[in-house]
């Protein structure tokens, strides 16, 4: 396992806003859609669906996506990660902290 470098200070899992904002333990700020959320789950069928989408030209994209569980939309998993619960049934994603902070610095 690699070592967790990056810490959340606080997690705000925002159901009206549908985002979730993360302060890092180094003052750093990062907010988050449920639909990026969604479609960065980083579960290996995610992963395979993705593949197959890059190859493919024709994506189409189910009207709604990220949508979390409203009486249980997200848990953290020991001190490294969180998980969320999506509607759809939808849980198998882990997202790491390291993964998480990765994946601000891309979308930027
Ligand atoms: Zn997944």
């Amino acid at each position: 396992m690699t070592p967790v470098s990056h810490k959340p200070r606080d997690i705000d899992v925002d159901m009206k806003a549908r985002e979730v904002r993360i302060l890092w333990t180094d003052n750093h700020r990062s907010t988050y859609s449920f639909d990026l959320l969604r479609d960065q789950c980083p579960c290996a069928v995610c992963d395979e669906e993705r593949k197959k989408a890059a190859e493919e030209p024709l994506f189409i994209r189910p009207q709604v996506k990220g949508e979390l569980l409203p009486d249980r939309p997200a848990e953290l998993v020991g001190q490294y990660a969180i998980q969320f619960f999506w509607k759809d049934g939808h849980n198998s994603g882990i997202y790491s902290f390291d993964y998480l902070r990765e994946l601000d610095e891309r979308e930027k």
